[in-house]
């Protein structure tokens, strides 16, 4: 399999390049030239299949001869040895549970993805990788999770200072060794800013050797098929393919679903769940694609106003407006609502939603009320949202809205007591360029 630049200007490489490199060269996004197909016959049997070999089978052909199969279906494995369980909510709605993992959240299937992937490709090699990242929350305990320990791997780690959550602080600064945290004082924008400036800077570029770890990085997009696999592997009704909410932010996962929809994989319609920032729900509205200043909410981890992946679903519908609005709505759900869903959800239903999960069960709620009607066909009428986050990662809403206090799993009982090692570093460009030649 080749990759090529969504901005076409920089030469095809293969899934071992694309990986060490994470952005191409041009600053496009890499994609895969053509998407590998799965036949029919593999979702009639795909209950019969282990999670690890479905996993294996949806993602060989995009890593092609770059790692042999022995050592893919022994990452892969690694990657999905956690249950992915779908929860049944009410008559129409299921969760899909992606928060089992190390850090609580979705992004420990692709951190664990790359992670080792990039491992394999350095093994043996006197060279370091330098991961350079910046996170708002949940990427950095997952980056920092998957990473950890990784020979030839050093991770740098940028967070604003006093703007993550307890628990995510902790994820991301209680582990050493390969892992560093700099806490900035200032803001996600900063810390993204400072990053990106690295990224592009040649001194720095010629004396290390840096690589990004967000869903840009196509070793951390692609695994997130996975799960939409499992999800049709559980789904009751096989002969009506469910539609799925995706709580979305910078539009990795998704994306990866729609990926997933168009190798195969049946699926009756995707919702991109947005709180206020709601880029893509006015560009499905009005073709118009208009970035923003992003707004501060509940479900923090979708604070993004500029969405870097949106360009790689568009590369999949060919640029073509209508086969994108066939196959993609999007609603954007307020702070207010979110709260309230949560309230009530655990009321009616006594399942408790985090304040990201809430976005996708609302919207998948709203938008099957609209698809009721007496013509609807039995499969616009259930569907599923993923819920990408434990809601004891954000326990200052979550029971303030509940009025209960959440039961901290024992995992996580331990990170806590552990010490926060980062260092402090006031937000500017030439502290971090400085720290990195160091
Ligand atoms: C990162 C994140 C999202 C958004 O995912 P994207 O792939 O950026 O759209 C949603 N929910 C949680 C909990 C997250 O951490």
């Amino acid at each position: 399999m080749k990759y090529y630049s969504t901005n076409k200007q920089s030469p095809k490489v293969n899934f071992k390049e694309a990986t060490i490199r994470g952005q191409a060269p041009d600053r496009g996004l890499y994609f895969p030239e053509n998407i590998p197909q799965i036949g029919k016959n593999f979702f009639q049997q795909i209950e019969k299949y282990p999670d690890e070999e479905i996993a294996l089978r949806v993602i060989k052909p995009y890593v092609g001869d770059s790692i042999p199969d022995e050592e893919l279906f022994s990452i892969v494995k690694e990657t999905v040895n956690f249950p992915i369980p779908l929860v049944k909510v009410n008559e129409n709605i299921f969760s899909l549970e992606l928060f089992h993992g190390p850090t609580l959240a979705f992004k420990d299937i692709g951190a664990r993805f790359m992670s080792r992937c990039l491992g394999y490709f350095l093994k043996g090699q006197d060279k370091e990788v330098t991961v350079l990242v910046a996170t708002s929350g949940d990427t950095g305990g997952a980056v920092a999770n998957g990473f950890y320990d990784v020979k030839g791997v050093k991770v740098v780690i940028l967070y604003p200072s006093g703007k993550v959550s307890a628990v995510q602080e902790k994820q991301l600064t209680t582990l050493g060794k390969n892992i560093h945290a700099l806490e900035i004082e200032g803001t996600f924008d900063d810390c993204q800013q400072m990053v990106k400036q690295a990224f592009t800077d040649e001194q720095i570029n010629t004396q290390l050797f840096l690589t990004s770890a967000n869903s840009i990085n196509v070793a951390r997009w692609l695994p997130q098929q996975f799960y939409y696999f499992f999800a049709y592997k559980q789904w009751p009704d096989k002969n009506n393919p469910p539609v799925i909410s995706v709580p979305s932010g910078n539009f990795g996962n998704i994306c990866a679903g729609i990926l997933a929809k168009q190798s195969g994989l049946p699926v009756e319609h995707f919702i991109a769940a947005c709180n206020v920032n709601d880029v893509v729900t006015k560009y499905l509205q009005t073709s118009n694609f208009k970035p923003q200043t992003a707004k501060p909410t509940l479900s923090n981890a979708m604070d993004v106003g500029n969405p870097s992946n949106f360009i790689r679903i568009l590369e999949i519908f060919h640029h073509r407006f209508p086969d994108l609005k066939k196959n993609l709505s999007s609603l954007s759900i307020t702070d207010e609502e979110t709260m309230a869903t949560i309230k009530e959800v655990d009321e009616k239903y006594n399942y408790l939603l985090d304040p990201h999960g809430a976005v996708g069960y609302l919207a998948l709620n709203k938008y099957l009320k609209e698809h009721s009607g007496k013509k609807a066909r039995l499969s616009d009428r259930q569907g599923i949202f993923l819920e990408t986050a434990h809601p004891v990662k954000f326990p200052e809403s979550v029971e303030k809205i509940t009025g209960r206090k959440i039961d901290i799993p024992q995992s996580l009982d331990s990170i806590m007591k552990n010490e926060k090692k980062s260092m402090k570093m006031k937000a500017g460009y030439y502290l971090l360029k400085e720290y990195l030649l160091k």
